[in-house]
């Protein structure tokens, strides 16, 4: 199987928890798409500029033998948004849209 890294853009359709904890899981295969976890970087979003980080949390939600960690993406007041798209700039920021 192929390891290759997507340029993306990384494109996830919300679950309703992540629309009410206004997170963005972001799957393990798209882990090598953002920063390193815990580093911050720019994300543009409606022509404003904010600092964004990729968190990881640890998870038993496949039982207390498989730990494992999630990866999430925190945005603020996503509302009542469906689906959000997030983009590679050129020079290491990233973009977010959100669509409702
Ligand atoms: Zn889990």
């Amino acid at each position: 199987m192929s390891r290759r890294v997507s340029q993306g853009p990384y494109v996830r359709r919300l679950s309703s928890e992540e629309r009410r904890d206004g997170y963005v899981m972001v799957l393990k295969d798209w882990l090598g798409f953002f920063p390193p976890v815990g580093q911050e970087f720019s994300l543009e979003r409606d022509g404003r500029t904010e600092p964004a980080r990729i968190d990881a949390e640890p998870c038993t939600c496949r039982g207390p033998e498989k730990p494992h960690e999630h990866y999430s993406l925190r945005v603020p007041n996503l509302g009542d948004a469906t689906q959000v798209t997030v983009s590679k700039l050129a020079g290491g920021s990233y973009a977010l849209q959100v669509d409702r």
